[in-house]
């Protein structure tokens, strides 16, 4: 059995704004708002949410080695 992290630290992008998020187990997060700057991070190309993108731990669907969107 893996243990699977559901906090990680997303750093922002834009201004290097680093904030800890809980992150949902059951859909990916598309969309993630910077508290900081308000940018809106979106995730690059052929990452499926934005903590795999900008986070240090990638979403739990990742870690248990399946993809969640398909
Ligand atoms: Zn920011």
């Amino acid at each position: 059995m893996s243990t699977v992290i559901l906090v990680s630290k997303i750093t922002c992008p834009n201004c290097g704004h680093q904030k800890e998020e809980q992150m949902p187990t059951d859909a990916c997060q598309y969309f993630y708002q910077c508290d900081h700057c308000k940018e809106v991070l979106k995730p690059k190309l052929g990452d499926c949410c934005v903590f795999c993108s900008y986070a240090t731990v990638p979403c739990p669907p990742i870690q248990e080695g399946s993809s969640c969107c398909g």
